[in-house]
């Protein structure tokens, strides 16, 4: 019999490094565009997994030496390769017992509708120009599923002032992705501890100003208020390109500096050619996930201990 225990373990045993499950019933509110029943009108339970970061694909970045190890074994490493891996196993054990699997990974551009950073007004509601509903009662593909509120649903942490989902096994430092199914599995409850604590380290130390200290989300979800810092995604994305110059030793002339600031699409594709097609996070989330990660482990709050503090030595800033 399938049970969430047995899901959760074998999950573990491909490879998830933290697992949760929440029943559908928990999006009730969501925004249509953002509402993942619409996906499986008849799932009963959606597997939400976290994938960690090592701590060591930030090191070379922190000392300013080895920049490929978060883009490839962090970013799209996981992205691209673990997270598939995983959730085609777990989706196997789970259509051999007869329920339907639906298998959702971190790396989705098909949605139909912009999130908070991109555009406030403009989110969860459909993208005409994008795509069209088959049927009126239906959204506009591709429904977006907010992964970061998945896992809060699925009792797996919270959403810090960063935006960032929040564990008490890694803090910043995982990547989400998700299976819907029509198994009847037992939900987890809702995380009721608190990681975040609105030190507003991320704020400062974010190498392009990208998270606001006085503009904020606010959203319900399964009965719980939920706020995370309103992103500047324009900001976010040429910033975590390489676009300050003082987080990006990659440049070195006027040209570097002109190219290596434009949108997201272009910017990865100048001078370092991504991992794994797409991946190239040069700035290392200095304030999301460093700072953050630093002040968590300080703090004694995250169960992933290490006999050693990451700073070793003063940030270097070119
Ligand atoms: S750095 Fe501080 S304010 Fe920002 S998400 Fe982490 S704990 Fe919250």
């Amino acid at each position: 019999m399938l049970t969430s225990e047995k899901i959760k373990k074998y999950a573990k045993s491909c490879g998830a490094d933290i697992v949760g499950i929440t029943s559908m019933g928990r999006f009730e509110g969501a925004p249509k565009q953002m509402d993942p029943r619409y996906i499986f009108p008849e799932a009963k339970s959606m597997i939400v997994m976290g994938f960690r970061h090592f701590r060591g694909v930030f090191r070379g970045i922190e000392e300013g030496t080895f920049f490929t190890a978060y883009s490839a074994m962090g970013y799209a490493g996981i992205n691209y390769i673990q997270q598939p891996l995983v959730l085609w196993n777990v989706s196997r054990i789970i259509e051999d017992e007869g329920y339907e699997a639906v298998p959702i990974p971190n790396n989705f551009p098909w949605g139909n509708t912009a999130t908070s950073g991109q555009n406030p007004e403009k989110t969860g509601k459909m993208n005409p120009d994008l795509s069209r509903p088959v049927s009126p009662d239906r959204p506009a593909p591709n429904v977006f599923l907010q992964l970061r509120i998945a896992a809060f649903c699925a009792g797996l942490g919270e959403i810090g002032y960063s935006k960032m989902f929040l564990s008490p096994e890694f803090g910043p430092r995982q990547r989400l992705a998700a299976i819907i199914t029509d198994a009847p599995l037992t939900p987890d409850s809702l995380f009721k501890g608190k990681l975040c604590d609105k030190c507003m380290l991320c704020v400062k130390a974010c190498t392009v100003q990208a998270i606001p200290k006085d503009r904020t989300v606010k959203i319900t979800v399964a009965g719980r208020k939920l706020e995370w810092a309103d992103i500047d995604m324009r900001k976010c994305s040429v910033g975590f390109c390489g676009g300050s110059k003082h987080a990006n030793p990659f440049m070195v002339t006027s040209e570097d500096e002109k190219r290596f600031k434009q949108e997201v699409g272009n910017a990865q594709r100048y001078k370092l050619h991504p991992m794994y097609v797409y991946a190239r996070a040069l700035e290392g989330a200095a304030g999301c996930i460093r700072a953050c990660m630093i002040h968590l482990e300080q703090k004694g709050v995250l169960k992933n201990k290490f006999k050693h503090p990451f700073r070793k030595r003063k940030p270097w800033r070119l």
